[in-house]
C-alpha cells in the first residue's frame, strides 16, 4: 500500500485525494505520484511544514514584520470584538466602542472601525477557540457529548452542542457548535 504521510496528517486539507486514500498493486506508478502533486498534496505539504516549523509560515513572517505598537493596537480592536460577541450584540456596535476608546485617549486606527472588521476578528476568535478545544480534548481520555434543540422562528431544527469532560480534576462543559438538522414539518391546524 502506498499512501501520502503530510496528507494522512491533515484529512480535512487532503480531502480524500488520491494518496490520502492509498493505492496498491498495479497503480504504484509515477504516473500516481504526478497526479498526487496537482491534487491538494500542496496544501498538506505546507500545513506540515508550518507545523515542523510555525516561525517560518507567511504569517508569522508578516507577525514578526508587524511593528509592536500596530500589534498592540490589533489585541485591542480584538479584545473589543470579543466583548461586543460575549455580550451578544450587534457587530454595528463596533464602530462606537472604537470611538469611545478613542474619547478615552486611544487611537485605534480607522482602518477596521466597521462592522466588517468585528465579524472577521469574532471568526477568528471563534476558530482559535475551537482549536484549542481540539488540541484538550486530543489529551483527554473521555468526553461525553451533550446535545438538545429547539426549532427557530424559520422552523428550522437547530440542535445544541456541548461536551463534558474533565479538566484539571473538574469537569468542564464547554460549548462546541449550533448544528442544523433540517427544516421542522409544519405544525397542522385542525
Ligand atoms: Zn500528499
Amino acid at each position: 500500500m502506498m499512501f501520502c504521510k503530510s496528507c494522512r496528517a491533515f484529512p480535512s486539507l487532503a480531502k480524500g485525494n488520491n494518496l490520502f486514500v492509498g493505492v496498491s498493486g498495479g497503480k504504484i506508478r509515477i504516473k500516481t505520484l504526478q497526479e498526487h502533486s496537482k491534487t491538494s498534496h500542496s496544501d498538506c505539504e505546507g500545513a506540515q511544514a508550518a507545523k515542523v516549523n510555525p516561525s517560518g509560515t507567511p504569517i508569522a513572517c508578516v507577525l514578526q514584520k508587524m511593528s509592536e505598537n500596530v500589534r498592540e493596537k490589533m489585541t485591542k480592536l480584538f479584545n473589543i470584538a470579543y466583548f461586543v460577541a460575549k455580550e451578544e450584540a450587534p457587530f454595528t456596535m463596533f464602530p462606537s466602542l472604537v470611538d469611545l476608546h478613542h474619547k478615552n485617549g486611544l487611537d485605534l486606527g480607522d482602518t477596521y472601525k466597521n462592522d466588517n472588521a468585528c465579524r472577521t476578528f469574532v471568526q477568528a476568535i471563534g476558530q482559535s477557540m475551537k482549536d484549542d478545544l481540539v488540541e484538550k480534548l486530543k489529551n483527554t481520555h473521555f468526553f461525553s457529548v451533550m446535545s438538545d434543540s429547539s426549532v427557530d422562528r424559520s422552523q428550522k431544527d437547530q440542535e445544541m452542542v456541548y461536551l463534558t469532560y474533565v479538566e484539571d480534576g473538574k469537569p468542564v462543559n464547554p460549548f462546541v457548535d449550533i448544528v442544523f438538522i433540517g427544516a421542522c414539518p409544519q405544525p397542522r391546524h385542525p
